[in-house]
């Protein structure tokens, strides 16, 4: 059975002071969610201070994006190399970059390899276009991706591995998949992919739903079996709200979810 895990990707939000302090008010929460895995996922600037915050709690650390060379003429862009230290993971391929950056599942490739080599644990994003789900490609589509991501990556090397399922329709918007989508999908296409790929290995790879998730709806989402948790995008921004969602996550996998 994979761990729970609780993500917050909290996207191009908060100055240095509001992360540090989000990151605090996390922290002094943290014992409230027994057992979940908590990730605060805050602006690359902010890296250092957030792992500051919670050095000594069981709140955990990820980047939202890293570039595949280790060193070089790359304006502007962060080698996994220069996370050693500060986070222990990465989201990876959030369609936000897929979207509005040009990511390709070519690029997430690589990523998701330089990740591994420099110990950090990739959080695969995958997801669904609302066209694409209308011409009923989305079980397609997100094979394909996870597929591509994890293209050339032995089973030895999936031990940080975590793929979030986030269709892109429900990102942002408020209207989350329901939790019979989101398991379809998870149970079917991702998990179909992944045991094709690493056979037994794939049981022990946690599955997160994403996209607009909440204290609300967190409960249905975490009862099937197939999810262990979320990647939280605006909820993550209050640490009450980002950690009752840990913590509802929590007591619903604990209760056989
Ligand atoms: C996200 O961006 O990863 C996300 C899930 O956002 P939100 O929860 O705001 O839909």
């Amino acid at each position: 059975m994979p761990a729970t895990v609780v993500a917050g990707n909290w996207k191009m939000n908060t100055t240095l002071d509001e992360a540090r302090a989000l990151a605090e008010g996390v922290r002094a929460l943290a014992q409230g969610a027994p057992g979940v895995e908590v990730i605060l996922c805050p602006p690359a600037i902010s890296l250092a201070a957030v792992r500051d915050a919670v050095s000594g709690s069981p709140v955990k650390v990820g980047a939202q994006n890293i570039y595949h060379e280790d060193s070089g003429a790359f304006t502007g862009e962060i080698a996994p190399a220069m996370l050693g230290g500060i986070c222990e993971y990465v989201i990876i391929g959030h369609s936000e970059r897929r979207q509005l950056f040009g990511e390709t599942d070519g690029q997430v490739n690589l990523k998701v390899k330089a990740a591994i080599s420099h110990g950090l644990g990739p959080i695969v994003c995958v997801g669904e276009t609302l066209e694409q789900r209308v011409a009923g490609q989305a079980a397609e589509v997100i094979s394909g991706q996870v597929r591509a991501a994890l293209d050339g990556i032995d089973a030895v090397n999936i031990s940080g591995l975590i793929v979030a399922y986030e269709p892109v329709w429900a990102i942002g918007t408020g209207q989350a998949a329901t939790p019979e989508i989101a398991g379809e999908i998870m149970g079917g296409a991702i998990l179909d992919t992944l045991q094709s790929l690493y056979g037994s290995s794939s049981a022990e790879v946690p599955l997160l739903y994403g996209g607009s998730v909440n204290a609300g709806n967190i409960g249905d989402f975490a009862a099937q079996s197939c999810i262990h948790g979320a990647l939280v995008g605006g909820a993550s921004l209050q640490a009450e709200s980002f950690m009752d969602i840990a913590r509802m996550a929590g007591e619903t996998k604990r209760a056989g979810g």
